[in-house]
């Protein structure tokens, strides 16, 4: 490297904001110094661009200043080839696949469409009032990325359309701008990124590929962010940058930002500067139009009142009741029969046993305790600390509220505690409930988990 440049670069790292230097300065590669003329290689040409007008000026008056002779600077784009081998390494799910630094070239739009699922787009998205709000905040944002609503975090249990909606957005976005990059990219991906990136010392392509390379994140699962410091860590620069240069960032969680054990103060209120929105489960007719609207992309004979009966009785879950529909097409064609609802409830009868499934004080205490991260033995102490006696509050409230047992029952699940114990904490989750958004989306994903 050449000593000029390198004496520049510590100049300029001192006058500028390190991340700006992480982000502008330091992907800039030397190539050489021919006569007059300083010559570095960018990583790709938005780089480029955004250095020639930011900084190009006083990095020539710098080197110049440096070599006490008039410096003329040069910028190349450097080709990528993409490897194969990167390509399909890792999970071979198309929807999981992150884009590896793409040759500039390229039709990008074609290629980020990759890393997305073809179905998940808004067109196949039924809209009711369980998550109205959440879907026109996705499309909003679709109009004007970046400006406002940044980040758009959605939040809400497992199989409610989250996953359909971040990718929706995505496809929008490819259709209104094709060459944009795109990356979507579930948290455990970006995780698992991130750390074979340190081990290989790779760090700065991911940062490229995170950062300078990036017009749009759309980030899914936020949640599994719990207890990873580092990678928070670096998920938080990751962000702040995308977030200076208004690039949109959809984040997806089944919980509040505030509810994801152990996720660092700084992310949480990160999270909270653009706009929170829920999808709940859907209602009925909700239930029913998404059969209806599956059933049709599917070319699957449904009746009224086959989906008006799978309707009824899965309710929690929209992934659930598309799996219903789909196994009923899967035996009626293997059976040469016709899905009507007695072949329906024959064929899904353990399905439907399970949701309606008995909800037990051991099951509320299971899912309370994994939902916070506690242990069962926990919810049973009589341990006092905030972190476990509201998760036991909450638990007693679900006891009371999803099953016909006493008092005095509950209390001894919990490790034998007094009836007016259990009565207090349950009277307590109902007033919280009114006055707490916090309190009430965690009971309402947990009586979501339970199916109630
Ligand atoms: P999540 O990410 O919240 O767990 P998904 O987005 O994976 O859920 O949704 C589960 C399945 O249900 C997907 O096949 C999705 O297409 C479908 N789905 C969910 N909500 C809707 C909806 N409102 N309209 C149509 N399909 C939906
Ligand atoms: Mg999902």
């Amino acid at each position: 490297m050449s000593t000029l440049w390198e004496r520049a670069l510590k100049s300029i790292e001192q006058r500028m904001s390190s991340r700006n230097f992480e982000l502008w300065i330091q992907p800039l590669r030397y190539v050489s110094l021919t006569g007059d003329t300083l010559t570095l290689m960018a990583p790709n040409p938005y780089l480029k661009e955004w250095f020639e007008d930011n900084y190009l000026q006083s990095l020539r008056t710098e080197v110049s200043e440096l070599a006490a002779r008039p410096i003329s600077v040069q910028v190349l784009v450097e080709e990528h080839r993409v490897d194969p081998a990167e390509e399909i390494s890792g999970i071979p799910s198309p929807v999981e696949l992150v884009q590896p630094i793409a040759a500039p070239e390229r039709a990008m739009g074609d290629y980020n469409r990759t890393q997305l699922n073809d179905r998940y787009r808004f067109d196949n998205f039924v809209v009711g009032p369980s998550n109205q709000f959440a879907h026109a905040a996705a499309e909003l944002i679709t109009e004007k990325p970046g400006v406002k609503y940044n980040p758009l975090f959605i939040y809400g249990g497992t199989g409610l359309g989250k996953t359909h909606l971040l990718q929706a957005i995505g496809h929008t976005l490819l259709d209104r701008h094709p060459t944009w990059r795109v990356t979507y990219v579930t948290t455990e991906r970006f995780m698992n990124e991130f750390i074979s990136s340190v081990r290989q010392k790779k760090m700065e392509e991911f940062r490229a590929r995170y950062r300078s390379q990036c017009d749009v994140l759309l980030v899914d699962d936020i949640q599994f962010f719990a207890r990873k410091t580092n990678t928070q860590e670096e998920f938080f620069h990751t962000f702040n940058a995308l977030h200076e240069l208004k690039r949109q960032i959809v984040i997806t969680s089944d919980t509040l930002p505030n509810q994801i054990p152990e996720l660092k103060d700084r992310l949480k209120s990160r999270f909270q500067w653009g706009l929170i929105v829920d999808i709940l489960a859907p209602e009925f007719d909700t239930r029913v139009a998404i059969l209806r609207k599956k059933a049709e992309f599917d070319g699957i004979p449904l009746t009224d009142d086959v989906a008006q009966f799978l309707a009824t009785n899965i309710r929690s879950n929209v992934r659930e009741l598309e799996g219903a529909l789909i196994r009923l097409a899967a035996f009626s064609s293997l059976q040469g029969r016709s899905i009507t609802v007695e072949f329906a409830e024959r064929i899904l009868s353990n399905l439907l046993q399970r949701n309606r499934g008995q909800i037990s004080i051991d099951r509320i205490q299971r899912e309370v305790a994994s939902y916070f991260n506690l242990r069962v033995k926990d919810l049973k102490s009589h341990r006092r600390p905030r972190a476990i006696s509201y998760p036991r509050q909450i638990a007693m409230h679900l006891c009371r509220k999803l099953t016909t047992a006493s008092l005095a029952e509950i209390g001894r699940h919990f490790g034998g505690k007094d009836h007016t114990t259990v009565l207090s904490a349950d009277r307590k989750i109902r007033r919280l409930i009114e006055d707490e958004d916090e309190t009430r989306a965690a009971v309402e994903a947990l009586e979501r988990l339970l199916g109630a």
